[in-house]
């Protein structure tokens, strides 16, 4: 029978809160997943399949106003946290606020952390984050303390943390949702940010969220199933079916209540791709958002460099820096985070510097500590997902707030300097780089500048959710995926509560 009480569309990390929530309800819960399982084999950990051959990658193409390009997008059972670094943090308190930079203001969130900080928790909890509160300069105040210890630093970075402390900054321990301690599966394995785990020791949503769901008899997975459009009834306000293309076949799937939770610009896609005569600029768009006020973070690689230290650290992703995530003191405006990033090996290089010889490669891999200094992206109403005649997806990235970003990469490169690298190189993330999609269908508290209520239930529509990074107001300035969790299960919560019944 292709009727069921609610349809998530996405298994990410949207997709599954909202189902683990509603696992052993009374409602019939169908998730479609357009991507299959991602297979457990060899390559998984192999820098040259996964980065040179892009083994992963989907093979659409997506334009970056004309250009043609291959987005860096995982469709696979738990989304694009199958690939994910895993650093999980909470925003904080003033991230939720309206905050002042030198190119415009980061806006408000109609909601405050506090209506999200027990939320924190249980994700924390669902995703074996290991961590240590209280160490972090900004990090905002907490009920619940992490489940496991912090993965502890290996000793190029101990000796990086003792370099920093005496610069009198505060470098803590990354919370990180990886297996990592005595019980542990991890195996440190070299490979993690941007690989999946082949032995499922990273926290992922479909080790988390998923497979904990589909242990219910109620939730079913659908994979292989790509939705294309969303169907109303005739007063345009109620979604009546999903049009699917289940292994290449065109199916109809009904439901009493739809969640959307495809990525902030595949939600804002499929929305526009969705236009009938009721809603002409597309579902959950008479506020004309949707699609609009697309933001990723300003990032950058950095390589710190020392020409006779060898980097031989198999789990680098252990410490950040956050002593000027606010700015440099009263009065200053916000610069961002430095992160350890995941060990850059020779093939990830290829790109970037394939006109230096293989050995320059590898001795720069060999010897360098790598790093991600990431800043606030603004939201600006021309930073847009479009659907093209073809039916395409163009992506035009309006950059906002560059400045702060070069202000914080040269004070990174000092800071990095000073741990005792003499070289650090940097390479910024451009329009390819989707990883930290967000703010396409933005939440709100005003129909007329927002499309979702502050639960993300559509304004314009009494059936429809839309829950993955798309309902971002503001990016902040650090990761995403536990603030998509935390908002996931709270919207969970509410529709088992007030809606399912
Ligand atoms: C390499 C990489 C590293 C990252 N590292 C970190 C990190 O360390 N920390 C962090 O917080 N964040 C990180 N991120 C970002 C994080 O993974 C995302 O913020 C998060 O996964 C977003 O979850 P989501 O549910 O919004 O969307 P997604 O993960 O994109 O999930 C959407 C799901 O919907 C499916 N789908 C799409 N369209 C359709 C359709 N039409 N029909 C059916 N199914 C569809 C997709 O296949 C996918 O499974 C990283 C991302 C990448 C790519
Ligand atoms: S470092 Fe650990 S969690 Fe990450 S991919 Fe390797 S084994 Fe898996």
């Amino acid at each position: 029978m292709n009727s069921y009480d609610v349809v998530i569309i996405g298994s990410g990390v949207g997709g599954g809160s909202v189902a683990l929530q509603l696992a052993g309800s009374k409602a019939r819960v169908l998730i479609l997943e357009r991507g299959p399982a991602l297979p457990r084999e060899a390559q998984n950990w192999d820098p040259v399949a996964v980065f040179c051959e892009r083994r992963y990658h989907t093979q659409e193409t997506w334009y970056a106003d004309g250009r043609a390009f291959q987005p860096g997008m995982f469709y696979f059972v738990g989304g694009n946290t199958k690939f994910y670094g895993t650093a999980m943090f909470r925003f904080r308190e003033r991230d939720f606020e309206a905050l002042a930079h030198p190119e415009g203001v980061s806006p408000a969130w109609p909601i405050s952390y506090q209506d999200l900080e027990s939320w924190y928790g249980k994700a924390e909890q669902l995703f074996g984050v290991r961590g240590q509160g209280g160490l972090d300069p900004s990090d905002p105040p907490r009920t619940t303390e992490y489940s496991h210890p912090p993965i502890p630093h290996e000793p190029v970075i101990d000796a990086i943390a003792a370099k920093l402390q005496s610069q009198g900054l505060k470098p803590f321990p990354m919370p990180s949702a990886v297996d990592f301690g005595p019980q542990g599966t991890c195996q440190r394995c070299t490979n993690c940010d941007a690989f999946p785990c082949k032995i499922n020791a990273k926290g992922d949503a479909e080790m988390k969220l998923i497979e904990p769901a589909r242990r219910s008899s109620n939730i079913e997975l659908m994979t292989n199933a790509q939705v294309e459009s969303l169907e109303t009834d005739d007063t345009g306000r109620t979604v009546t079916a999903a049009v699917v293309n289940v292994n290449g076949v065109r199916q109809r799937i009904t439901a009493g209540t739809f969640v959307l939770s495809a990525g902030a610009i595949n939600s804002a896609a499929l929305l526009l791709r969705s236009a009938n005569a009721r809603n002409p600029r597309g579902l959950a768009n008479s506020s004309d958002v949707v699609g609009r006020n697309y933001m990723t973070h300003n990032t950058s690689a950095l390589m710190a460099v020392h020409p006779f230290k060898v980097n031989n650290t198999q789990f680098p992703k252990t410490l950040a820096v956050h002593d000027f995530y606010f700015g440099e003191g009263a009065g200053d405006t916000p610069l961002g985070s430095l992160q350890l990033l995941g060990k850059i090996k020779e093939p990830m290089l290829r790109g970037a510097l394939g006109a230096f010889p293989k050995f320059v490669r590898s001795a720069l891999a060999t010897h360098s500590v790598d790093w991600y200094a990431q800043s606030e992206d603004l939201p600006h109403p021309e930073s847009r997902v479009t659907i093209r005649p073809d039916g395409a997806i163009n992506l035009h990235w309006h950059r906002t707030n560059m400045q702060t970003h070069y202000r914080w990469v040269a004070k990174c490169k000092a800071i990095l300097r000073g741990t005792g690298y003499p070289l650090v190189l940097s390479a910024p993330f451009g329009t390819d780089v989707v990883s930290h999609q967000c703010g396409t269908v933005r939440f709100g508290n005003d129909p007329a500048t927002s499309a979702l209520d502050s639960y993300c239930k559509a304004w314009d529509h009494d059936n429809l959710f839309v829950m993955d990074s798309g309902f971002f107001p503001s990016s902040a300035a650090v990761n995403p995926a536990l603030t998509v969790a935390a908002q996931g299960l709270r919207v969970g919560a509410y529709l088992r509560e007030k809606v399912i019944q």
